[in-house]
Parts: C-alpha cells; sequence; structure tokens
C-alpha cells in the first residue's frame, strides 16, 4: 500500500488516519504494539524511532539498560481492519541504544541478516518462503469434555474411524467430523465456511494474497493459503494471518489456536514452509530430469536442514506441545528424509514441479516457531549443506510411518527429537551454522528462555495421564 515515510502520510490522510500502531515481535514470536495519535508522528519519526521499556519484553533487557528504540518500516503500513478508529499499523525492527546497531535480540533484524547473508554467500540474490499455518477453532469457553466437541466441528458418516478420541456409542454427533473425518466434507459437516470466508476477506484487506481456502484433516481444523513471498515478508504476513485468524474467530465467539497438538488422537497443526532459492529470476532449486525434478543445490539445501534438525527445532517447533504432533499415523513427520510427494516424510517435493514452482517443503515446522527466526535457521542451515554439499538421507517413497524403530536405525536414518529439551541440548551442541546471523548471547539466552518458560514448568507438573 504505501513504498516511502512521503507516501505513508499520504495513505493516512486519505484515509482519515487518527492512530498510528508501532508492532515488533518477542523472542517467542508475539507481536507488541504501542499506539500514537496520527498528530505525534511526523517523518521524523521513521529515523528516530519510537522509544520504549525493553525491560518489560520477555528475556530482553536489564533493567539498568531498559532504554530500547523501535524503527518503523514505512512499507509495511496497512490499516488495521479491528479498530473503530481509523489505525494504521506499522512493523518496526528494534534498534540497541547502547551499541548503536539493530538489537541482537530482535528476530525481524536477525531475519533480515539472513537474507544479506544469503546474498553475500554468492549462492543466490532471493529466497522464498511458502508457509502453511493450519489452526483449530474451538467454542470460546473451556473445552466441555473428554470428547474435545467443538461447536466449529462437525461429523461425517463417511471420514473417520474408531479410535480414542472417537465417540462412545449411543453419542449423538449431529454433523460433525469424526476423528480425521475432516478433509474435505461438504456442509453441513464442514460448518466452518462462513468464518473462513470472513477471514479471507480480512486477509485480502491488509494485502495477503489467498488462493485456497479448507477444512484441515482434524475436527474443527482448518487452513487458509496465502502466496509465498521473501523471508521477511512471508514471516511479515504470518504475523499478520495469526492476528486475522485469531481476531476474526474472537469476534465470532470463537477461539482460534495455532497450538500444535490440542487433540488426542487427531491431526495436529503444522506450519509446513516451502522454500527455493534463486538468482537473478531462475530458480535454482530446479534442474529438468533428476530425481522430481530437483537441481543439486536443493538437494544440498535439503541435505543442511535434515542434518541440523535437531537443533532446528528449537526455532521451528519452539514449544513442549510441539512434538506431540511429530509422531507417526498424523501426516506430521518424525523422520529426516525427503521424497517426492511423501507426506510421512520431513521434506515433501510437490507434485508437478515445474521450472518455476520446484521447491521443497518443510513439514516438520509448526507455528509456535517464530517465523522470523524459523525461516533464518532454515536458510543457514540450507546454506551450510550447499557450502558442505551435505546428501540428505533418501529419497524415500515407501509409507515411513510404517517403518519400525529397527528399521530406522538399520538404514541409519535420523529422527526429529521427541522433546523441546532434546532439540534445545541439540542446539548446545550445533550451532555453528547459525553464528553468522545470531550471537552467541541471542543463542544462550533463547535456550534459557525455552527452558524457563516451557521445559522446566512443563516436565514438573503431574499430567492427568500420570494418574
Ligand atoms: N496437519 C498435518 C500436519 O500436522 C498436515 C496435513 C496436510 O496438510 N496434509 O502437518
Ligand atoms: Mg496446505
Ligand atoms: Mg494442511
Ligand atoms: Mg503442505
Amino acid at each position: 500500500f504505501v513504498n516511502s515515510v512521503e507516501e505513508f502520510f499520504s495513505y493516512c490522510k486519505e484515509n482519515e488516519v487518527k492512530f498510528v500502531d508501532f508492532r515488533f515481535t518477542d523472542i517467542k514470536g508475539t507481536w507488541h504494539h504501542v499506539t500514537y495519535t496520527m498528530t505525534a508522528i511526523s517523518p521524523d519519526t521513521f529515523k528516530s524511532g519510537i522509544p520504549f521499556d525493553g525491560s518489560s519484553v520477555d528475556a530482553w533487557q536489564p533493567i539498568n539498560r531498559s532504554d530500547m528504540v523501535l524503527i518503523p518500516e514505512a512499507e509495511t503500513a496497512f490499516l488495521d481492519p479491528f479498530t473503530a478508529d481509523s489505525t494504521v499499523i506499522v512493523i518496526c525492527d528494534v534498534y540497541d541504544i547502547y551499541k548503536g546497531q539493530m538489537y541482537e535480540k530482535c528476530p525481524r533484524s536477525i531475519a533480515k541478516k539472513a537474507v544479506s547473508h544469503l546474498s553475500e554467500s554468492g549462492v543466490g540474490d532471493t529466497a522464498f518462503f511458502g508457509p502453511e499455518n493450519e489452526f483449530f477453532v474451538f467454542d470460546d469457553v473451556k473445552i466441555k469434555d473428554d470428547i474435545n466437541c467443538a461447536s466449529y466441528c462437525v461429523d461425517s458418516e463417511e471420514g473417520g474411524w474408531n479410535d480414542a478420541t472417537d465417540y462412545p456409542d449411543g453419542y449423538n454427533t449431529g454433523h460433525r467430523p469424526r476423528t480425521k473425518g475432516g478433509y474435505f466434507p461438504c456442509q453441513p459437516i464442514d460448518s466452518m465456511v462462513d468464518l473462513r470466508a470472513e477471514m479471507v476477506q480480512v486477509l485480502e484487506q491488509v494485502g495477503l494474497e489467498v488462493f485456497v481456502v479448507h477444512h484441515e484433516v482434524a475436527q474443527a481444523q482448518g487452513e487458509i493459503g496465502v502466496k509465498f513471498g521473501t523471508l521477511v515478508e512471508a514471516a511479515d504476513n504470518v504475523q499478520k494471518y495469526k492476528y486475522v485468524v485469531r481476531m476474526v474467530a474472537h469476534l465470532n465467539g470463537k477461539t482460534a489456536t495455532f497450538m500444535p497438538k490440542p487433540l488426542y488422537g487427531d491431526n495436529g497443526s503444522g506450519m509446513h514452509v516451502h522454500q527455493s532459492i534463486w538468482k537473478d529470476g531462475k530458480n535454482l532449486f530446479y534442474k529438468e530430469g533428476e530425481y522430481a525434478n530437483l537441481s543439486d543445490m536443493a538437494r544440498y539445501y535439503i541435505g543442511g536442514i535434515l542434518a541440523h534438525a535437531r537443533s532446528v527445532a528449537a526455532f521451528t517447533n519452539a514449544s513442549t506441545n510441539s512434538y506431540k504432533r511429530l509422531i507417526p499415523g498424523f501426516e506430521a513427520p518424525s523422520i529426516l528424509t525427503y521424497s517426492s510427494q511423501n507426506r510421512s516424510a520431513s521434506c515433501r517435493i510437490p507434485y508437478g514441479s515445474g521450472e518455476k514452482s520446484t521447491r521443497i517443503e518443510m513439514r516438520f515446522p509448526d507455528s509456535t516457531g517464530n517465523p522470523y527466526l524459523a525461516f533464518s535457521a532454515m536458510l543457514m542451515a540450507g546454506l551450510d549443506g550447499i557450502k558442505n554439499k551435505t546428501e540428505p538421507a533418501g529419497p524415500m517413497d515407501e509409507d515411513l510411518f510404517e517403518l519400525s524403530l529397527d528399521e530406522i536405525r538399520e538404514r541409519g536414518i535420523n529422527q526429529m527429537p521427541h522433546t523441546l529439551r532434546g532439540s534445545l541440548e541439540a542446539v548446545i551442541r550445533d550451532n555453528e551454522y547459525l553464528k553468522p546471523v545470531m550471537s552467541k548471547h541471542f543463542i544462550d539466552t533463547y535456550q534459557h528462555y525455552k527452558f524457563e518458560t516451557q521445559v522446566w514448568p512443563y516436565e514438573a507438573r503431574p499430567t492427568p495421564f500420570e494418574f
């Protein structure tokens, strides 16, 4: 909508903007905001920035060095679709006034470094990222009982089978999908059609290009397909997408969640990430005639991500809940191989890849990963693979969910970590590939923060299952 600071002011004038809402992303991926009146903002604001208290954001600054500055990026401006008064949102980076440079713990600044690293490495000039963030929509009340039937759930006589979360005998499910019964029955079984359409309408208003909308496999699960973008652009879009999906659900008396595995026994929610590297308008991942039309570079890129996946997972699967999704049987991968089309492999090469559309799809990430950090970690691991010509395990076209643990070991295939502790410990051993964009201090802070806010509180709690 806006291409310069100058345009920003004419855009605000046209839209009679009353408030300017500055947003930035913290370590765990949450958007924060502070709002100024339009009259308080001048072109100089974009240079001098917006002061804020960096000690009040988790794991950022100590109290005696709390003054930080937001640097707004005018080109990211868009109208907030949810405010009563005309409000423009501007996405910001964080500047460290003590060191006189971009803040080492600002995820968006780290993402920008990763983009520069790509061109400095000489490998390519552009990396494209296409995330697919799945979500659940639940009633805006506590989940009623252990059957987990949300009101946006449906039932299908066709889909679904008996397992742990299926309905007890005699329970009238009405038009609700059963376990794994959400892909793709029509209405009335799919009862989220209008809600998703409202989400799409708002997503388009804030500048996202939507191409597909559907119910996902699990009960009450949905997905809206958004066009890919460059690394920072795609990560900004994830922030906008989560904001819109949550807000539209909220305004309809529902709760949308990107939690990876809310329902035991049903599919979880992933954030598959499609990726390709380009140079001078050419897709470097494409080579006709090779397996799935993949170039050597693409294969090494996959090799790098799979080789570092246990450590990458700390950024792409950043919650204790993430690892409940990465088990066989639910279209989420646990085995570190690649394959064309195979949805049980960690890396799938989507069907029908021509020159323009050839790309890889990493299937293990989920939406608890901060998108700026998750994309950066994958790009850095992939570039490391290109540098070292790392061959990935595979391709493996069989159903990997059928492999026994012995077979997996015999073939020397690595697996994803089974816990967040496992991936955080992998970061301690394996972080050299991140060093060009993440400082040692940031990596230490990240780990410590995740142990404190996720791993320790989780591990210390008895669960209903243990009773
Ligand atoms: N929900 C699955 C996951 O957890 C993916 C299903 C799909 O998109 N085919 O990754
Ligand atoms: Mg999809
Ligand atoms: Mg999907
Ligand atoms: Mg996918």
